[in-house]
């Protein structure tokens, strides 16, 4: 090789901590290298696949599509070549030579802090580092590479994977990358054709390209979602899924189907057992892969399911997409919206099939992707009605743990109820003691406890399902019904009823909007509701939570003048020289109910006065 033309590189520092990091702590099993650098060599091929239906001048035309090991067992050398697309120079630094994403290296030592490794996820190819995985087995890297163009220059990369890199030229004459490398002492058995064999049918058999090991081809190039559904085993779609996500558990559901007629296409789709820690992360979303006869046009293609299927994986592959055209012609081609149609249609059904027949798996599926799933309410208004079908909570009927669908509730109502009710929170346990749920358990009305943070953001949008209305409790009007005649026998007067709001009126009136007689209440004193504009507490408090700014909305107080601690208030007015001491007790008041909201913002007043009050109760 020509070492005057080398060029020497230096890591930069986060890149430098990164690799030390992944060589000496993330990986548990060293011999997942294989696994990253095929994964590259197949991303490299298919590149290529893709590059070469349009352009007619790339290297080597006739050259297999292929991957080949080889192996020198004198020496424990291995070679990984694929004859892909190759890399440039600026490729090399700024591909090869650096991390892709930032926040990466946070992200691995919280890992690390964590105990946790990078054997099972898909984590370590989600950074962009996962060539440097080879670095766990050798102390040093050789990388020919030849870019796929017609007049590439050749180059040779070397490294240590430690401080420094460099960059000459190399004689490599076929397009493509060749990375050799010396294993360590201690993994010298990796040599050995019979575990580069087992490796790669663990991690790789079902990459699209042959490889070979010394001339054996050891892995079976089918594309499964070819074949029919009923020709696969479960094992092979579930080795197949695993294959395709990183992800070590089996999934719980598939749809394998092809249709033919005005669109043709066939399809492997696959629901994960449980959601990736990240993927509420719209941008770290993996998605559905797109092809055309066998050939990936698109890895992760977004545009082929809504936003709120995008944790669904899998394979598409249609025969009626342009392949010569771009991203952006595809992304707008009236075959992908018919897709779209297709698929969401099959994805819902299963799941309708799930709620029926296997509710328990269904539970399942919505703990883990309901946060997500539930939002179709907003934006799927084609299959708003399906996906209120499929929407399932707890009430204050079901045990802890139970969820009950809406048509459910409705079996459940008395004839004269026209309204659904539903109120939302942190817990289940916070929302079945508030306050106000007092009404609704006295009236042995059922209602929705709603603890998931999409449910704010979706249930007020149904509106109405089988004619009934979609009410919160904390807006609801409540009817003055008997049972709360015969305890307003114990309220006070019409006048003290008056006095005392009028007093409530004044101490809190920059506060809140209004002070009322409360229907609502039975056993407590008072309780915070939301204004006719205003919008639920539990919402305000979410809108808080994402905006340090948002000031919400006033709200009602409403009282409960049968309630003993308002008469005394109201018996206290009456002498003038109470004053202080009735305001302070009101002030208390709405403090506490604020508190129960969990919207209190100065616990310490609130003790101070609480301490005062205290010391004047028990004073003999
Ligand atoms: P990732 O593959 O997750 O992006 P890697 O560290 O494994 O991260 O690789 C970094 C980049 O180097 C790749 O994105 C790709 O652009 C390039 N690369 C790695 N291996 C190859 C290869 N065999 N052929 C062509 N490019 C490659």
């Amino acid at each position: 090789m020509n070492n005057v033309t080398t060029e020497q590189f230096e890591f930069k520092a986060e890149m430098k901590q990164l690799l030390h990091l992944i060589i000496h702590s993330l990986y548990t099993h060293p011999d997942v290298f294989l696994r990253e650098l095929i994964s590259n060599s197949s991303d490299a091929l298919n590149k290529f696949r893709f590059e070469r239906l349009t352009n007619p001048t790339v290297l080597n035309p006739d050259q297999e599509l292929c991957i080949r090991i080889t192996t020198d067992k004198e020496t424990n050398t291995i070679s990984i070549e694929d004859f892909g697309v190759g890399l440039t120079k600026e490729d090399l630094i700024n591909k090869l030579g650096s991390v892709a994403s930032s926040g990466t290296l946070e992200f691995l030592q919280n890992l690390k802090e964590q105990g946790k490794n990078l054997d099972n996820g898909d984590l370590i190819g989600q950074f962009g580092v996962g060539f440097y995985s080879v670095f766990m087995v050798t102390d040093e890297v050789t990388l020919d590479t030849k870019y796929y163009q017609e007049g590439s220059e050749s180059y040779q990369w070397v490294s240590n994977g430690e401080g420094s890199y460099s960059i000459g030229t190399s004689e490599r004459e076929v397009r493509g990358t060749k990375i050799t490398f010396t294993l360590k002492e201690e993994f010298k058995n990796l040599v050995e054709d019979y575990k580069l064999k087992s490796i790669i049918e663990k991690y790789s058999n079902f990459v699209e390209f042959p490889i070979y090991v010394n001339d054996t081809q050891v892995n079976t190039v089918t594309a499964l979602w070819q074949r029919s559904a009923d020709s696969v085993t479960e094992e092979e779609r579930n080795e197949f899924y695993k294959f395709l996500t990183h992800d070590y558990e089996d999934p719980i559901g598939y749809i394998h189907f092809a249709v033919e007629g005005v669109i043709e296409c066939k399809s492997i789709l696959f629901f994960p057992a449980t959601a990736p820690t990240n993927f509420l992360r719209e941008e770290d979303q993996k998605s559905v892969n797109l092809y055309s006869n066998k050939v990936l046009i698109q890895e992760n293609c977004k545009e082929l399911l809504p936003d709120y299927l995008r944790f669904i994986r899998g394979v598409v592959d249609t025969p009626d997409l342009p392949l010569n055209v771009s991203r952006e012609i595809t992304q707008s081609s009236p075959v992908m919206s018919k897709i779209k149609t297709i698929l969401v249609g099959k994805i819902l059904s299963l799941l309708e099939d799930w709620a029926t027949n296997e509710p328990s798996k269904y539970e399942k599926f919505l703990k883990n992707f309901g946060q997500l799933f539930k939002l179709g309410i907003n934006s799927d208004f084609t299959n708003k009605d399906r996906l209120t079908h499929l929407l399932r909570y707890e009430s204050t009927r079901t045990e802890k743990g139970v969820l009950t669908s809406l048509k459910d509730y409705i079996s459940r109502m008395d004839s004269d109820q026209n309204s659904i009710y539903y109120v939302s929170g942190d817990s289940r346990e916070n929302l079945f003691n508030s306050p106000k749920l007092e009404y609704f358990k006295k009236q042995n009305i059922e209602v929705l406890l709603l603890t998931d943070p999409s449910d704010i953001f979706t249930v007020p949008y149904i509106f109405e399902y089988e004619g009934k209305k979609l009410e919160s409790i904390e807006k609801a009007e409540i009817k003055q019904d008997d049972s709360k005649k015969s305890t307003d026998e114990n309220s006070i007067s019409e006048q003290q009823q008056q006095d005392v709001i009028a007093k409530f009126k004044s101490v809190l009136s920059d506060k809140v909007e209004d002070v009322v007689v409360s229907m609502r209440l039975v056993n407590s004193p008072a309780t915070l509701v939301q204004g006719k504009d205003g919008m639920d507490t539990h919402t305000e408090r979410l809108m808080k939570m994402m905006d340090k700014n948002f000031t919400g909305t006033k709200r009602v107080l409403e009282i409960n003048t049968s309630h003993p601690l308002i008469k005394n208030i109201s018996i206290l007015l009456e002498d003038s020289s109470n004053e202080e001491f009735a305001s302070k007790s009101i002030q208390h008041i709405y403090e506490s109910c604020l508190l129960l909201e969990g919207m209190l913002n100065d616990p310490n007043e609130y003790f101070q006065r609480m301490s005062e009050l205290l010391t004047k109760a028990t004073t003999k």
